[in-house]
């Protein structure tokens, strides 16, 4: 069976190929030749991975799963939350975004936040979504190399070490996207069954 994952990132596709059923092909936008850069304006997680997969099934009549991954600090009121790639400006750029989360927190005393992913999936005419979560706080500082986005100034909850500290496989095994995904797999092996 044949289903659209809506990104355009290769390596995010393999990954999540490898922790579906075999019975499952994944398709990227790619592959179905849809090159538009479908806007996310949406107000929540939610939203923009609804946008995203909706667009993909009223236009080209396809199955389609999209998600969507944001930071949201509480002391922040959830900020940076969907603008968590473009917090620091349009450039997107991870180390300009990390400088500006920091800042935003000096002096402040409450360091929670959590990472979200929201699943969308259009799937046989109905919708579902799955989240995953993934707790911790913000530290004072940038700690580690691996990773990405925001990964070297989140210390998950247990672990006195960044994401950007943890060896990968760590990681994946508690992280919000991972989490999420378990969700998507586990619902998709039942209907492939
Ligand atoms: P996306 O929805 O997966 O494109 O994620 C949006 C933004 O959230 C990224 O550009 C990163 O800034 C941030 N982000 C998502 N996942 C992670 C993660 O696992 N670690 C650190 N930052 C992340």
């Amino acid at each position: 069976m044949k289903l659209v994952f809506a990104t355009h990132n290769d390596h995010k596709l393999k990954e999540v190929q490898q922790l579906l059923p075999k019975s499952i092909e994944l398709l990227s936008l790619k592959d179905i030749q849809c090159f538009d850069e479908i806007p996310e304006t949406g107000e929540t997680l939610e939203e923009n991975a609804k946008i995203k997969a909706d667009f993909v099934t009223q236009t080209y009549g396809l199955d389609c799963f999209s998600d969507d991954t944001g930071l949201l600090v509480d002391a922040l009121d959830g900020n940076p939350g969907v603008y968590s790639a473009r917090y620091a400006g349009e450039q997107k750029n991870a180390e300009d975004n990390m400088t500006k989360l920091l800042s935003e927190l000096e002096g402040k005393e409450n360091r929670q936040a959590h990472f979200k992913t929201a699943i969308h999936l259009n799937f046989e005419g109905e919708s579902y979504v799955f989240d995953g979560i993934v707790k911790g706080n913000i530290t004072t500082g940038k700690r580690g190399s691996g990773g990405f986005g925001y990964d070297p100034i989140f210390k998950p909850e247990g672990f006195t070490q960044t994401f950007g500290e943890l060896p990968p496989n760590t990681k994946n095994a508690i992280s919000h996207r991972g989490r999420a995904i378990e969700k998507l797999a586990n619902f998709l092996k039942n209907k492939t069954l």
